[in-house]
């Protein structure tokens, strides 16, 4: 097997696993029992907190462990409508965010808010000129994620978050695609809320955090309710050996963010410059700023769902994991421009910390004959 398909997740790097295990077997403590093992479990979680915060850039007490990105995101446009609906009524969230941005939008809509939403480019960036247009005084929220699932395609988080804050608009972000790929910090960029995910970052499924800026807590309504666990933001008990290998993929990654993004970069180069020998085929958004291992490749005519199965041993995707197995084409090509036809003969590659130079010659090879047998309707 050769697993191309790390924006649908990574393997859980080896330090990871190891760090975990203890907390499946002698540390297994709730970590709000008063008692020594519930202590104990409550100093590692703590641990993993600031180890979460100083990979994004925030302060240990700014951190919420959630279920994953999914809920972070539900967590800040649920949270936030049920507090403060008027008088700022509107929304803004970009055409290409991922679906548990976008699905919560619709309930927003039906608790009467205002949800619109911020076009982008044919090389998947926003449109500056049109949410310069739509950031009024009325906006309460602007949510624009890091880094596309799909494409990779970076935003400019800077100048959306200096225009929101100009306006009084608060900023979310889900961060999902960027931990652990390239530098990111919440601090720098001023944003109010960003989500994270354990899965993403060669952590362990299941397990994400919510950087909410200091003081905003009371802002947010919470989607669960309960124990009163992380400050009120997030009943029910930690999932601790989770928290413990997110902490602990968190500071990998702060290790390795830099040599790690530069190998996989070149590996990519490699990758789409032979594929693009084959005719009629584009890379999408290659000249826009993407995250070093994504690569979105139209091959005009040949349906994506029949290449990824066509590909043994490789895994690759035909768009985000999350929205696969649904036959519409995806959301994010169709928002840059691609026909519904190259949308549909859209496939994403992405590679990570365990590509080697071995595995993109395979993919070479194996894609090109694949593409090459479709074309010519032999398979
Ligand atoms: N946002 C983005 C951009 C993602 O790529 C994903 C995962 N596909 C999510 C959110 C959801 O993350 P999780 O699996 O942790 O819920």
């Amino acid at each position: 097997m050769i697993y191309l398909d790390h924006n649908a997740t990574t393997p859980c790097a080896p330090e990871v696993v190891q760090a975990m295990l203890p907390f499946f077997g002698t540390t297994y403590g709730n970590p709000a029992s008063p008692h020594l093992m519930g202590r104990e479990a409550s100093r590692h979680v703590e641990t993993a907190r600031s180890r979460v915060a100083d990979a994004v850039g925030c302060d240990a007490t700014e951190i919420v462990f959630t279920g994953g990105a999914t809920e972070a995101n539900n967590a800040v446009l649920l949270g936030l409508s049920e507090r403060q609906v008027c008088p700022r009524n509107r929304v803004l969230v970009s055409a290409t965010e991922h679906k548990s941005v976008l699905s919560v939008s619709e309930k927003l809509k039906a608790r009467g808010l205002v949800v619109e939403t911020i076009p982008v480019d044919e090389a998947g960036r926003l449109k500056i000129d049109v949410l310069r247009e739509q950031i009024r005084d009325d906006v309460l929220l602007v949510s624009v994620h890091a880094a596309n699932n799909e494409t990779g395609v970076i935003q400019p988080l800077d100048i959306v978050s200096a225009m929101a804050r100009g306006k009084g608009a608060l900023v979310h972000c889900d961060a999902a695609q960027v931990l652990g790929k390239v530098a990111f910090s919440v601090s720098e960029l001023g944003l109010d809320f960003a989500s994270f995910s354990g899965h993403k970052a060669y952590g362990p499924k299941g397990v994400g955090a919510l950087y909410v800026r200091s003081g905003l807590g009371k802002a947010l309504d919470p989607i669960l309710v309960g124990g009163g666990q992380e400050g009120g933001l997030r009943s029910g008990t930690l999932n601790v050996p989770a928290i413990v290998g997110m902490g602990v993929a968190c500071d990998l990654s702060r290790a390795r963010t830099d040599e790690d993004s530069l190998r996989i970069s070149t590996l990519r180069q490699e990758l789409e410059k032979q594929l693009c020998k084959i005719d009629d085929t584009v890379v999408n958004a290659s000249q826009t700023e993407r995250l070093p291992g994504t690569s979105s490749i139209t091959f005009e005519d040949v349906p994506a769902d029949m290449l990824v199965t066509n590909v043994h041993p490789l895994c690759i995707s035909t768009g985000s994991a999350c929205t696969s197995g649904t036959v519409a084409p995806s959301h994010v090509l169709l928002a840059m421009g691609l026909s519904r036809e190259d949308a549909q003969s859209t496939v994403r590659i992405s590679l990570g910390r365990y590509t080697s130079e071995a595995d993109i010659a395979a993919a070479i090879e194996i894609i090109s004959v694949a593409v090459s047998a479709l074309r010519s309707r032999l398979i």
